[in-house]
């Protein structure tokens, strides 16, 4: 190799791919993929959006199945509602899953960005494959480009980006249906307009961010935006599984040449890899961060090898240390201490789930206040009341003396015609107070110790412990 070719191989190093000399934008006309790996992509992809477009319309007992509510704090997932007062059961939940990222990360490099990342999944398989139908492969694509406008360039444009719009448009309305529900998004559909501004609002906003992502900001968003992307640089070690050129093999490159005696590696330098990377890069520069592990290169050169007859697997998922020694470790140090902690973390979240309880109570000694002497020569001591009712479902509550006779009164809420039972709404809180009266021969203590219980349509679901104050006699 001479210096000019060495110097050539090294540009990667301080240019981006999608960006020009000058600092313009790059566009990238990717090859058409197609392979075995391409094929299972479709078919994971086609799967994860069957269940994006069909999940906000699946209901369990009338309510949906999946709610993300992140401006009121309300979430339902598989059906179970969680709400601001989960909040500790979230957090837990965040730091879970980012240690999973981080660990699934460690091991097996991006796997999540190729093969589940909506960006991807909607990227690769629904908008790129309309602009191969409408526009054909890369070449026809470019020419397209550079001819100037007719009837042909005008069609194929107007057609793509009214479908690009189209597309964004069910995009936006699906996602808003996980944020607000179906039935809510239906509503903003149906009523006339000026009922649902900021609704409408909302779907307008969504859906030209799509549209724009979608037809011109596309794989910046990997490269550029996405925080998950730029961390790569430090979750990825030597052996973090990733999409790899095989150095060993396939070096020295270069072409073919019949009747010629070679000594050259695997690789002919058809620069099929580069062609079809969506991200525009050449894999053979070893891991870059622009790589979102999409696969589409392995498709591409185990054709290639496939057709010069030598073994497929040039670029395949390999880590670092596998392709200089030949052997895969998985259970590195660091990878070890993220399964613990991750281990730790999910059976402390799953033990907390699986004790979550449909209701909370909460009952406290109205702080600042001793005892109040009621005119019937009987004595009582005020309380803060809390409940908080999880379900779906109205709850009917009683707050019952369980250790001794005395009466409670309610303050502020409307009981029943009995006197004695309330009622909390579904997935809301209620506090409010509560007086707790004894005659005074039954407190001859200064600080009496008492237990409260809370039925709810008869059954007893919570006991708690607090004090009564009384005088000593
Ligand atoms: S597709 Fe394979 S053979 Fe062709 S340039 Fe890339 S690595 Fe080399
Ligand atoms: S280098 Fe290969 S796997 Fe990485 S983005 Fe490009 S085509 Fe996809």
């Amino acid at each position: 190799m001479n210096s000019e070719e060495v110097k050539d191989r090294e540009i990667f190093r301080d240019s981006v791919s999608t960006v020009t000399k000058e600092g313009k934008r790059k566009f990238i006309y990717p090859k058409k993929p197609s392979g075995k790996f391409y094929t299972a992509r479709t078919v994971v992809s086609y799967f994860l959006l069957a269940f994006l477009f069909i999940a906000p319309f699946i209901k369990l007992n009338g309510h949906p199945f999946i709610i993300l509510n992140f401006l009121e704090r309300k979430f339902i997932i598989f059906g179970i509602p969680f709400g601001p007062h989960d909040f500790y059961l979230l957090a837990l939940a965040i730091i879970t899953l980012i240690v999973s990222v981080f660990l699934f990360t460690v091991v097996w490099g991006r796997l999540f960005c190729g093969w589940i990342c909506p960006q991807t999944i909607f990227m690769e398989m629904l908008f790129r494959k309309i602009e191969y139908l409408i526009e054909g492969d890369f070449q026809k694509q470019l020419k397209l480009k550079i001819s100037p406008m007719n009837w042909e360039k005008f069609l194929k444009r107007t057609l793509k980006h009214v479908i690009f719009f189209a597309l964004s448009f069910i995009i936006s309305n699906f996602f808003l249906a996980y944020i607000i529900g179906v039935d809510q998004l239906l509503k903003i559909v149906t009523d006339p307009p000026s009922q649902h501004l900021a609704g409408l609002t909302a779907m307008i906003i969504f859906s030209l961010v799509f549209y724009w992502i979608y037809s011109s900001f596309r794989e910046q968003v990997c490269t550029f935006v996405c925080p998950y992307g730029r961390l790569q640089g430090v979750l990825l070690d030597q052996n973090s599984v990733v999409i790899a050129y095989d150095y060993k093999r396939g070096e020295p490159r270069g072409k073919i040449r019949k009747n010629i005696e070679q000594n050259l590696g695997d690789c002919i330098d058809c620069r099929l890899c580069v062609d079809v990377c969506p991200t525009g890069i050449d894999i053979r520069n070893g891991t870059q961060l622009e790589c979102v592990n999409c696969t589409a290169c392995i498709d591409a050169c185990d054709d290639v090898m496939l057709k010069v007859k030598r073994p497929k697997g040039l670029i395949r998922y390999a880590s670092k240390n596998e392709i200089e020694t030949g052997k895969r470790k998985i259970l590195t140090p660091r990878a070890i201490g993220y399964s613990v902690v991750l281990i730790l973390l999910v059976s402390i979240t799953v033990y907390l789930l699986g004790t979550r309880s449909d209701f909370d109570l909460n009952i406290l000694r109205t702080p600042g206040l001793l005892f109040q002497e009621q005119p019937d020569g009987k004595i009582s001591n005020l309380y803060d009341l809390k409940i908080v009712n999880k379900t779906f479902n109205p709850m009917k509550a009683k707050l019952k003396l369980m250790n001794k006779d005395g009466e409670i009164k309610l303050i502020g809420i409307a009981a029943d015609q009995t006197g004695e039972n309330f009622y909390v709404e579904p997935q809301e809180v209620l506090q409010t107070k509560f007086l707790v009266i004894f005659s005074k021969r039954n407190v001859n203590r200064l600080k009496t110790p008492i237990q409260i219980g809370m039925m709810s349509n008869g059954k007893l679901i919570k006991v708690v412990n607090t004090s009564f104050f009384g005088k000593a006699e």
